[in-house]
């Protein structure tokens, strides 16, 4: 595990191997106390956790960007602090578990909501996108972006999984283009940039693949000059356009 500081945000960082995306945890803290951004599968978790323990910092509230298997796993442990996710968190989860009770949001959002820390807000935007669950999460100049943005850590950028439709997909990634200018780019999986290119890659991908959803990824990548690493993806996003 990895720690980066970027002012009063830690970021721990799960490294990369091979073709595996690797992924992160965010701790924003003020005066020894945390809100936990996401928290990987549960060793991940227990690790941050004893880190957290050693600094003297108490976890006091969670966010989740989404509820997909690789974001939740500290949420049992996280039952007695407030939990706030998309009012759809039930509808993932129970894609992946028959059981799923100790994964659900304490605090259901809905529509857009500002949530007091300290002397900060957190404003909490639910945008359906990558999941119908995704909800975009800002404080200061910080944007929690899940899933919006996929690096590798040698900042190769990963193909955009679509686990709802294409469209949803697509138009959740042009709502964030419309906001994201400013903030730092804080993404589940690679390195915090201020760069959003790849938000307008992953556009261009998705209108592609909806006129063109008989084309290889190659095809995309000559024509557009633009490259993901793991396409492997692209098999299944085209399948979404098939089924529409
Ligand atoms: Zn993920």
């Amino acid at each position: 595990m990895i720690i980066n500081e970027e002012r009063n945000l830690l970021q721990f960082q799960f490294p990369s191997y091979d073709e595996q995306l690797g992924l992160n945890i965010y701790a924003y803290v003020k005066n020894n106390e945390a809100v936990i951004i996401d928290n990987g599968y549960e060793q991940h978790f227990l690790e941050v956790k004893k880190e957290l323990d050693k600094r003297g910092i108490e976890i006091r509230m969670a966010i989740q960007t989404h509820f997909h298997p690789d974001h939740i796993g500290g949420l049992p442990h996280l039952r007695h602090v407030p939990i706030y996710g998309s009012v759809h968190a039930e509808y993932s989860l129970a894609k992946f578990y028959n059981n799923y009770e100790d994964y659900l949001p304490t605090v259901a959002v809905e529509d857009t909501i500002k949530v007091e820390f300290h002397d900060t807000k957190f404003t909490l935007m639910p945008n359906p996108s990558h999941s119908k669950c995704t909800m975009l999460i800002l404080v200061d100049t910080f944007a929690f972006v899940g899933d919006e943005c996929m690096f590798y850590d040698d900042e190769e950028q990963c193909m955009p999984y679509a686990a709802e439709t294409i469209e949803m997909h697509r138009d959740g990634t042009k709502f964030l283009r419309t906001i994201i200018e400013g903030y730092l780019v804080c993404p589940a999986h690679g390195r915090m940039t201020y760069c959003t290119m790849y938000l307008k890659f992953v556009i261009m991908y998705f209108n592609h693949i909806l006129k063109f959803p008989e084309q290889s990824y190659e095809q995309f990548s000559e024509l557009f000059q633009v490259e993901f690493k793991n396409d492997k993806f692209h098999s299944h996003n085209v399948s979404k356009v098939k089924k529409a």
